[in-house]
């Protein structure tokens, strides 16, 4: 074991030197074909910043993983931090660790950088995650991405609690999670990228590229992103060799006849960062063109956007902040979105034409690709989105403060709170629900609850010392608005954080409670009149005895308050 690591301590010495001090990856040294092990990354980042001091890695609290591994991130220009001038661009790699194509880009950028061969201009810091998924990464296989051309090995999906992270932006399931949003946070993030390979169609592209959805990004940024930035993108890439279209978002049938742009919750990162009004993007790579291919249109790709971000770090800068104030100003915030069928792009698709031939497998017909059809068409791209489900924003969001679990995301996420100082007792907006579903099966870990419906009406509430008032005025308000509304399709009720407020705490024996209620009907004539409308209104209940009485029960000051009441309050 010792001589081994000798060894490997002496290899990667040879390397360093035998290139003339340039330290080479080991995707460059397999010409292509591997993608670097864990240890691999932090020995050359650490490398990297022994050598150069325009390169720092940073190994430190809060930034831990899962694997017990931290959780590291390298940045460059490090020096301009805090400017209000640079324009700081965060780039994930290996969130899903069996797409690994922006793990050794970033390496090679990394080191590009440093030797001056690319030239990073000093208004953009570059912060770069190098392998964020590190319990996938250790998890190395050779067989989990059935339809992917290299490399020769790779990690897993999943983490080591077998999470997709790419779904784990509210819920916060996972401690690299935390880590990722603090670091969004702490560089003052103004452009992400996550970089991927894809699944689903063949066609001819290297590169694809999923901006966040614009509209819901909205503002400033969204419109910039869209009509300025994205068009630059595509332009500079071309020069580079590369077409890009956007992500196909079709997985059903070919993409021959144009597709839906994906829709990009606040679950995903791209839709996590829209939240801070961020621009977003996430590089897919296609799966069946060559390792080394998608690797480098990779490169390029990050070298594009740091390009053009510094010729318009004044407009991104500007339009950042601009919607960061107007949103101070908004009343009325959009929780879900739908495609409008009626606009669209019209996007240059270089396809293979699709065929149907009969299965091996089956006998029966299957899909297949030709790719001695190539064709280049226009196919329009349906990418503009309209708001759903619209909800008033309150002035302050008021939780009680055993909502631990609530709090401390909220906590990452740089919310600011004014906490209680004495015992009061306040009236307050309150929802109650009304009426909800749940998924019959579980999704990372969670039974989400859909198709949400409430109720609200104004209530006494006990609050205590060290209780949270939440003021919507700050920079979080769409991220508090989004997380703390319970009919938001990825707030924190859907994702099961409120579960035990669904379920009773006490009940009433039938028998004892019948001569109650019967009091309590010969005293209350509203309450009376209440239970006979019912049983106008609905003849199975007018005939069920049991429900009368639950009915009764459940209009009497016996009923908790607590059930079914959302216990994030509202002051509107
Ligand atoms: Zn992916």
């Amino acid at each position: 074991m010792y001589k081994y690591f000798i060894f490997i301590l002496c290899f990667v010495y040879w390397s360093v030197q035998i290139n003339g001090q340039t330290i080479l990856t080991p995707f460059e040294r397999s010409n292509g074909k591997q993608t670097a092990t864990y240890d691999e990354i932090i020995d050359f980042y650490k490398q990297l910043s022994n050598k150069f001091s325009s390169v720092q890695i940073m190994q430190d609290a809060p930034l831990s993983a899962d694997a017990q591994y931290p959780l590291s991130t390298v940045i460059f220009n490090g020096k301009h931090l805090g400017n209000d001038t640079v324009v700081t661009i965060l780039i994930n790699n290996g969130i899903h660790a069996g797409e690994p194509d922006g793990i050794d880009a970033c390496m090679m950028l990394m080191r590009d950088a440093a030797t001056g061969k690319v030239k990073i201009p000093d208004n953009i810091v570059l912060v770069v995650i190098p392998v964020f998924n590190i319990g996938g990464v250790l998890n190395r296989t050779n067989y989990s991405r059935a339809n992917q051309a290299g490399p020769e090995s790779y990690g897993f999906r999943g983490n080591w609690q077998n999470l997709d992270l790419n779904r784990d932006f509210i819920k916060l399931d996972a401690p690299e999670t935390h880590s990722l949003e603090s670091i969004f946070h702490i560089f003052k993030t103004d452009i992400f990228i996550d970089n991927h390979v894809s699944d689903g169609a063949d066609y001819q592209h290297i590169m694809t590229l999923l901006a966040t959805q614009h509209d819901k990004l909205g503002g400033e940024t969204g419109a910039f992103m869209n009509d300025v930035f994205v068009p630059l993108v595509y332009k500079d890439m071309k020069k580079r060799g590369y077409d890009l279209v956007p992500y196909v978002n079709d997985f059903r049938t070919t993409p021959d006849n144009g597709w839906t742009e994906f829709y990009d919750p606040p679950r995903f990162s791209s839709g996590y960062a829209a939240l801070s009004h961020i621009m977003a993007f996430v590089p897919e790579t296609h799966m069946l063109k060559p390792f080394d291919q998608r690797v480098k249109a990779t490169y390029e790709l990050m070298c594009s956007f740091i390009n053009i971000a510094s010729v318009h770090a004044k407009e991104i800068k500007s339009a950042r902040k601009n919607d960061i104030k107007t949103t101070l100003g908004q009343l009325e915030f959009p929780l879900s979105w739908k495609v409008d069928t009626s606009k669209f792009a019209m996007i240059n698709f270089k396809g293979y034409e699709a065929g149907y031939k009969a299965s091996n497998v089956s006998g029966m017909l299957r899909l297949y690709y030709d790719h001695k059809k190539p064709f280049t068409k226009q196919v329009p791209f349906y990418n503009y989105f309209v708001p759903d489900k619209m909800v008033t924003a309150p002035q302050y969001y008021v939780i009680q403060q055993g909502w631990k679990e609530v709090i401390s995301r909220l906590s990452v996420n740089h919310v600011k709170f004014v906490q209680m100082q004495n015992d009061t007792t306040i009236t307050l907006s309150v929802y109650r629900i009304e009426k909800y579903e749940t998924q019959n099966h579980p999704y990372e870990k969670h039974y989400q609850h859909y198709n949400v419906s409430v109720t609200k009406h104004t209530e006494t509430i006990h609050l205590i010392k060290g209780d949270y008032l939440i003021p919507t005025q700050q920079e979080a308000k769409r991220y508090l608005v989004e997380t703390l509304e319970p009919t938001g399709p990825d707030g924190f009720f859907a994702w099961n954080f409120f579960d035990a407020i669904l379920q009773e705490k006490e009940y009433y024996s039938d028998y004892v409670f019948e001569d109650v209620a019967a009091q309590m009907l010969e005293k209350n004539a509203d309450l009376r009149k209440l239970l006979d409308d019912q049983k106008l209104k609905d003849t199975v209940f007018a005939k069920d005895g049991r429900a009368q009485l639950d009915f009764v029960y459940r209009h009497s000051p016996y009923y908790e308050p607590e059930h079914m009441r959302y216990p994030i309050f509202r002051i509107d």
